[in-house]
């Protein structure tokens, strides 16, 4: 019989499934069920209301009197989609009246179902792929810095230099992802630009983890993490700068967790980095008469609170018309690029994103600017295939046109 085992989840996690009020909020703003309203187990309620009532039923006090009760596979197959049919985008957790730490609840049901062997198989690949390789993609990690091919010169410094004070800590959507190869190339310019004394982690940089850690595989990517933690301290870097939110987010909350101590350096998204130094006055900046609106990466803003400094650096460079879409800041769409769902259900995540893009299209911008390099993959790709007239470019690709 397959048992559902309470200890994948906290105390506070376990209280949380009976504090739910069913009051719905969480169902109108979900971005994937919005997409497939056909499956009420992607809904947050339901998913909630689904792993109460199997903790019920094996662990309540009827099941310690008489018996357990058997789950049926239709139930958990169904229960198995809902939970990976969801982006990790945390709006429901924005709205809930009530406070349910969502995410962290996906993340413990996603941990509960690989321990069953619930989840869909293409994330074994994924595991496979990160832990053998170091990164998502499968190419040899030495290559990290294939981005620099078609520079005109490679930043001096650029890979292991010793005693730098920043690290650009690059993630794997910018290394290996040509489409995207404009952000780290865009980035390392300005950095130059502003003097900045800057490096990276090479082909020692492996994958945040992140990836895996969404995939409920999380166990698999802390010997990955570890290493990342030693190979900044060992550089002597004082600050890290992370341009993918993820990686962000998983530097600046998880890894300290993990070793139960502080960093010993500073962790910053490019965008805090960025805002700083045009406060300082680094870079002289001229006019790019453009018309854009701008898309909060969720583990930018939802997840990690950064909502401002990439809007101080759009609207600090003359000539950008800037203007909001229907949905941002805490309320923002997702991309539909997160949460590992494009291998779980890619038409939900290109749904996801065909939404974004037609939100920003009812400002008439021509570009969104964004600040996450998965979120300009998943706009971009969205948009290609939609055929739809507009462009998606890093904040930092914006700076760099206005400084260049
Ligand atoms: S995290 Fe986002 S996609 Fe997942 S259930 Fe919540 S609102 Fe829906
Ligand atoms: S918003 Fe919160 S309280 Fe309301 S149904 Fe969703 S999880 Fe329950």
């Amino acid at each position: 019989m397959v048992t559902i085992n309470p200890s994948f989840y906290s105390i506070r996690q376990l209280i949380e499934l009976d504090a739910c009020t069913r009051c719905g909020e969480c169902r109108i703003w979900c971005p994937t069920f919005a997409e497939k309203p056909s499956l009420e187990a992607i809904t947050p309620f339901k998913k909630i209301d689904s792993l109460r009532s199997f903790l019920r039923r094996q662990h309540g006090l009827l099941a310690k009197l008489m018996r357990r009760t058997a789950l049926s596979p239709e139930e958990l197959t169904t229960f198995a989609q809902g939970v990976y049919d969801c982006t990790l985008c945390a709006r429901c957790y924005q709205v809930c009246p009530v406070g349910i730490e969502m995410r962290s609840l996906w993340i413990a049901m996603r941990e509960q179902l690989v321990d069953l062997e619930l989840h869909p198989p293409l994330m074994n690949r994924l595991r496979d792929t990160v832990t053998t390789h170091y990164n998502i993609s499968g190419d040899p990690n030495e290559n990290r810095l294939g981005w620099t091919a078609n520079l005109a010169s490679v930043p001096e410094g650029l890979d292991r230099k010793q005693n730098a004070e920043v690290v650009y800590f690059m993630g794997c959507v910018a290394a290996f992802y040509p489409m995207v190869y404009s952000v780290p190339q865009s980035l390392v310019a300005l950095l130059s630009k502003a003097g900045v004394d800057y490096t990276t982690m090479g082909g020692d940089e492996y994958c945040c983890g992140f990836p895996l850690v969404i995939a409920g595989m999380g166990k698999h990517a802390r010997e990955m993490m570890r290493h990342n933690i030693e190979t900044v301290r060992s550089l002597g870097a004082k600050k890290l700068v992370a341009a993918c939110p993820s990686c962000y987010h998983t530097w600046k909350h998880e890894y300290p967790h993990l070793i139960g101590e502080p960093l010993g350096f500073e962790v910053l998204h490019e965008t805090e980095f960025l805002a700083d130094l045009i406060a300082q006055g680094a870079f002289d900046l001229k006019p790019v008469e453009k018309k854009v609106t701008y898309h909060d990466p969720c583990d930018l803003g939802r997840t990690s609170g950064v909502y401002e400094e990439p809007r101080q650096i759009i609207t600090a460079i003359p000539g950008v018309s800037f203007v909001e879409m229907k949905d941002h800041h805490e309320y923002a769409l997702c991309c539909g690029g997160g949460g590992d769902v494009e291998m779980a259900d890619a038409e939900v995540s290109a749904a996801v994103a065909r939404r974004r893009l037609g939100q920003a299209q009812e400002t008439g911008a021509d570009f969104i600017i964004t600040a996450c390099q998965q979120c300009k993959r998943t706009l971009l790709g969205a948009a290609r295939k939609e055929k739809v007239r507009i462009r998606t470019l890093d904040v930092s690709e914006l700076l760099w046109e206005s400084v260049q």
